[in-house]
């Protein structure tokens, strides 16, 4: 299989090439532990998963290094503990749970190193102190600012004009700040915020430094991949590019930068102010995570995808006939999926093509493997049928913060359970009766009989 990747950076499609197949080296932003994700959040992480396995594939599992970070210092965090009245850890932590629990539901591999920006604030003040050395930072009222005008091609990634970064940067004007498009490297923290001592006084770095310092301290100087959400082409990983290669001489951050593409709920832009966003979790209460992940990668991952109920229905049907397909061929190890299947998969991720593909399977160890390599139709098929959400959370946002998940049922999976329960006690089968009863009770579900002979149902 060849490998081809659209790089941003370069603007079309190029062949993979490692800096050394023995060590492939990618990294991906991760997520400011401040609040649940939401669907547009976990898109990142579901497709350059799907990039990781099949690096995995390709170069085998013990010569790919991926590297996605958790930032755990960040203005919106302090921000929500004080709205909270919580410590800042206790947020970042609990978020960091949620979001382990979230990714493993939706079966996203971990990534080898989750390096916290917080246990890596040395190396930071190391490269700022190298930038101010080198002539492209600078101090001014104890913060610290990247000197964009020092740096030739910045904005060469985004191919943004200076105008426009300067209008893209929203920055606040700043009287310290020798040039607009200037951007922070180090602050200054007050007594009630999180800070470290530096050079520069008490303070804490910029986030675009960050990843700057975490990627060099796991990856080197140079590695082959960094990705994201589109929304960071700029200023994120412009800012990480100035930095990194100011710092290292010139020497490239990576050879190939990918972005996905933004996603709107029912055609709608998600926000918090629309009041519409929803969450990984919400929609595991409601979804087999199977459903949510293959529906994510039905499309391909630079477009724009619309996440619709209607799409979400569909997807299950595709699951449910795969299922239907591989019923019957035990959990025994399969082959390889078949070659057109990975040959789609290797043009830029084409998921879609790749879904289309395991359309025409008929061999059914083929599909399996198929299926596995997407991280779908991991469960026995018979399970599948249920209904059973593999960590269903039907708590409410607030409380859902270090709660533990439970296996859970689906709406429709207990309906149907009720179904057959009633049709057992019509026909005085009580064992099967009861025994529905009590698999329901694990699942978090209490039944209860009506006089009138009807079933209602509530969650423990
Ligand atoms: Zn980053």
């Amino acid at each position: 299989m060849s490998l081809k990747l659209y790089n941003t950076a370069t603007r079309r499609k190029d062949t993979f090439a490692p800096i050394d197949a023995k060590n492939v080296r990618m990294y991906v932003c991760g997520p400011t532990v401040y609040d649940y994700a939401h669907i547009g959040n976990a898109r990142p992480y579901i497709v350059f998963d799907v990039l990781y396995r099949l690096l995995r594939h390709e170069y085998g599992e013990d010569h790919v290094k991926y590297v996605r970070n958790i930032t755990d210092v960040d203005d919106k965090i302090n921000a929500a503990a004080a709205e909270q009245g919580v410590p800042i850890s206790e947020i970042t932590e609990k978020t960091t749970k949620v979001f382990h629990e979230d990714m493993k539901a939706l079966n996203v591999l971990p990534p080898g190193v989750e390096p916290r920006a917080t246990a890596h604030i040395p190396q930071m003040v190391a490269m700022i102190e190298t930038l101010i050395a080198k002539e492209h930072a600078y101090v001014a009222d104890e913060h610290v600012l990247f000197d964009v005008p020092s740096m030739k091609d910045y904005g060469a990634l985004s191919g943004r004009n200076r105008d426009e970064q300067i209008a893209g940067a929203r920055v606040e004007v700043a009287p310290y700040k020798k040039d607009p498009a200037d951007f922070v490297l180090w602050k200054p923290s007050a007594s009630d915020q999180p800070g470290w001592k530096s050079p520069w006084g008490w303070g804490r770095p910029g986030w675009h430094l960050e990843c700057s310092a975490m990627s060099k301290e796991y990856l080197g100087t140079t590695f082959d991949i960094h990705a994201g959400g589109i929304d960071l082409v700029f200023p994120h990983h412009e800012n990480e590019i100035a930095q990194s290669r100011c710092a290292h001489g010139g020497a490239p951050l990576a050879n190939v930068w990918m972005h996905n593409g933004y996603l709107t709920l029912e055609g709608e832009k998600m926000s918090k102010s629309l009041g519409n966003v929803v969450t990984v979790r919400q929609l595991l209460a409601k979804w087999p995570a199977e459903v949510i992940r293959l529906n994510m990668l039905k499309t391909h991952y630079r477009k724009p995808l619309d996440w619709t109920e209607e799409r979400l229905r569909e997807t299950k049907d595709n699951l449910d006939r795969w299922y239907r397909v591989i019923q019957g061929a035990g959990m025994r190890n399969a082959e390889n999926p078949p070659s057109e299947f990975l040959d789609v998969l290797g043009d830029d991720l084409n998921t879609p093509a790749a879904i289309r593909a395991m359309e025409d399977i008929e061999d059914r160890t083929q599909l399996k493997a198929a299926g596995d390599f997407l991280g779908v139709l991991q469960q026995r098929p018979e399970a599948w049928f249920k209904q059973i959400v593999s960590v269903g959370m039907a708590q409410e946002k607030d409380t859902a913060l270090g709660v533990t998940p439970v296996k859970t049922y689906s709406v429709e999976g207990i309906e149907k359970l009720i179904t057959e329960r009633n049709a057992a006690r019509k026909a005085k089968d009580f064992a099967a009766s009861d025994r529905i009863r009590d698999e329901l009770k694990e699942g978090g579900v209490i039944l209860e009989d009506k006089p009138d002979g009807t079933t209602d149902w509530r969650r423990a």
